[in-house]
């Protein structure tokens, strides 16, 4: 995937933002945030790690990352730093992910210390208070040094690259000057030992932690690190599914209650985002479903957070409107459309008989189109919607083609529906999901009557089983017979039998076999066919069908009004058909101009039939 990149200072980018008369908004913010904030020059940079005083002070780099995958950059947002305890978090997940839950919660608890990062104090049962202070950082580390000894930084530097959606390096100089320096951390590494919350060799954990700590970034990566949490741990620029959904929002969780150390409770009342800092002067913000945010900048205030970088978190954050629990949302938007067969039909033309059955029955079958992300409290609203007016149709067609995501809460309401639905005899017809999709597994795995279950990839297959159904139901199904005179082709009404006859003679007889190529679009159009026997379809090249047809229909009949085919045509079946030739339009000594103008005449009605029915679609749809 090529991640879209918003940054004024690239000639590269320029070029692909050329169409903008002007920088996107955000664009432009995150720019006046620099000019506004780069002035500002408190706080320190840290020197308790030598190394890291070499930091220059006046590095400034903003980057935010949609989870779409837009980087928007401002700044020195591609100027490496060492990423310290902003790995904190993502060291968590991959300890959740790897030793589990359970593991992970028997070794260090989550709750808010209220203290400093490098604080020495344990809970009263001598545990690390939180994953995100160092004591439950280096037990983090250890809990993957007991499973990959040697090679544990190795894994951690692996994942924090798949967050990144790049190969990341280490700092080798800053590595070195923790290990020298870091006795303090050395001191909390051995009274974990001491309650056995680390297991085995407490300087191979320690070296794995320093390393970590030292594992060079950009705000850049840390953008699309946090966008990768904010997107349910899939990086949006690489597409990869780093982390699995659950770890996140466990991960979520702790950066939110303690990622901003003792200024942690201040932080969530004001800028509402999930957060983690680390000394190195770099800060990520996971805004869930929206946003990722890196930020790089060294001084850092008097709780280690870097000063300019919660600047831009609480201006971004106040600007938008961004607090993670100031959110609305209306369930009723989850349906668009809402109908019964009452003049549509799928694209299969049906006989007439056929036609007066679903005519006749057309509340038998009900659709409901849903869009966007369902939730618990979205499905319950089409549970109620179902619950009322009108009363169940006997073939409810669920469309899920606009629905990207439906959560487990979500996918038990909606099993537990179906499947009251389905003992009352209802038939759910799901539409819009691959059969390998976790939408359908979810839902399928949840419903207890799956012969009551259908799946179409496309919204018109669905309605077009659904109306063979009603067709069956009330008898109207007939062994298709080859119609036995072209007297019964509509574009044929009204021509004498004489003239049929004549017809006759300048038609060519054909036959094709079940899945032969008739018609292909592209190709000069010069005849058109009666369908005598069988089925067809007719398809754009890209695979929609536009019309399945039977005997008594014709196809290829816009030759008369247009030079080109413009769709193919397949046989469905064994396939008995009329060729006519177009030339014969053309001369009067083949076919007489009363007879080509019949033909005309009765194209023309069945083009207003076809746009009426069109523009019944066009009004049903925009009633919602
Ligand atoms: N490596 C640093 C330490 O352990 C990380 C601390 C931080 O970034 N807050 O002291």
């Amino acid at each position: 995937m090529d991640a879209q990149v918003t940054r004024p200072t690239s000639a590269n980018s320029q070029t692909r933002n050329a169409g903008y008369a002007t920088q996107p908004p955000l664009q432009r913010f995150l720019a006046s945030c620099h000019e506004e904030f780069k002035a500002d020059d408190s706080g320190n940079v840290a020197d308790y790690i030598p190394e890291l005083k070499r930091a220059d002070p006046s590095h400034f780099g903003i980057a935010l990352v949609t989870i779409d995958g837009h980087i928007y950059e401002v700044g020195d947002s591609a100027v490496p730093f060492t990423i310290q305890s902003v790995s904190k978090a993502f060291v968590f997940a991959l300890a959740l992910e790897m030793v589990g839950e359970e593991r992970v919660a028997a070794t260090i608890g989550v709750e808010p210390s209220g203290e400093a990062f490098n604080s020495i104090r344990l809970t009263s049962d001598n545990r690390p208070f939180n994953p995100m202070v160092n004591a439950g950082a280096i037990a983090c580390s250890g809990l993957i040094h007991e499973v990959d000894g040697a090679d544990a930084f190795e894994r951690i530097r692996e994942k924090l690259s798949q967050f990144a959606g790049r190969q990341l390096g280490v700092d080798d100089a800053v590595h070195q000057s923790e290990v020298i320096t870091g006795n303090r951390n050395r001191a909390i590494a051995w009274l974990l030992r001491n309650y056995s919350v680390i297991q085995g060799d407490v300087d191979a954990v320690l070296d794995t932690y320093f390393r970590q700590c030292a594992v060079l970034v950009t705000a850049r990566d840390l953008a699309v690190m946090a966008a990768t949490l904010a997107n349910r741990g899939i990086n949006p620029v690489t597409g990869v599914q780093v982390i699995a959904p659950n770890v996140v929002a466990r991960t979520l969780s702790v950066m939110t209650s303690s990622g901003m150390y003792d200024y942690a409770g201040e932080w969530v009342y004001r800028v509402g985002m999930p957060a983690k800092s680390g000394v190195g002067g770099g800060i990520v913000a996971a805004l869930p479903s929206q946003i990722g945010l890196g930020t790089f900048s060294p001084r850092l205030d008097s709780h280690g957070n870097s000063a300019r970088g919660l600047k831009v978190c609480e201006a971004l954050s106040s600007r938008f409107d961004l607090h993670m629990l100031n959110r609305s949302a209306d369930v009723r938007t989850c349906v668009i459309a809402d109908y019964d067969l009452f003049g549509i039909s799928s694209r299969r033309s049906r006989q007439p008989h056929e036609q007066q059955i679903l005519d006749e029955h057309h509340s038998d079958i009900r659709v409901i189109e849903l869009v966007g992300a369902l939730n618990f409290a979205a499905i319950d609203y089409v549970t109620r919607r179902l619950a009322g007016e009108p009363p169940n149709a006997p073939l409810l067609v669920l469309d899920f083609r606009r629905v990207p995501d439906l959560t487990s809460a979500g996918a038990q309401l909606l099993g537990e529906n179906l499947t009251i639905l389905g003992n009352a005899g209802v038939t759910a017809i799901l539409t819009g999901i691959e059969a390998t999709s976790a939408v359908w597994l979810a839902i399928r795995a949840r419903t207890g009557e799956p012969h009551r279950l259908r799946r179409f990839a496309l919204l018109d297959e669905a309605i077009e089983w659904a109306e063979d159904q009603i067709v069956y139901r009330y008898g109207g199904f007939t062994v298709s017979k080859e119609t036995s005179h072209l007297g019964e082709q509509a574009l044929l009404a009204e021509l004498t039998p004489d003239e049929i006859a004549a017809l006759a003679d300048l038609s060519t007889a054909r036959r094709y076999e079940a899945g032969q190529r008739i018609i292909s679009a592209g190709e000069p159009a010069n005849s058109l066919f009666f369908l005598q026997n069988g089925m067809v379809s007719v398809k754009l090249p890209s695979g929609v069908r536009l019309a399945s047809l039977g005997p008594g229909m014709e196809f290829g009949e816009m030759a008369i009004i247009e030079q080109r085919r413009s769709a193919d045509v397949w046989a469905d079946t064994q396939v008995k058909c009329l060729e006519l030739p177009l030339d014969s339009f053309a001369d009067y000594r083949q076919l007489h101009p009363q007879i080509a103008m019949k033909i005309m005449r009765n194209l023309s009605a069945l083009l207003a039939r076809r746009l009426i029915l069109a523009n019944a679609k066009v009004d049903l749809l925009s009633a919602y």
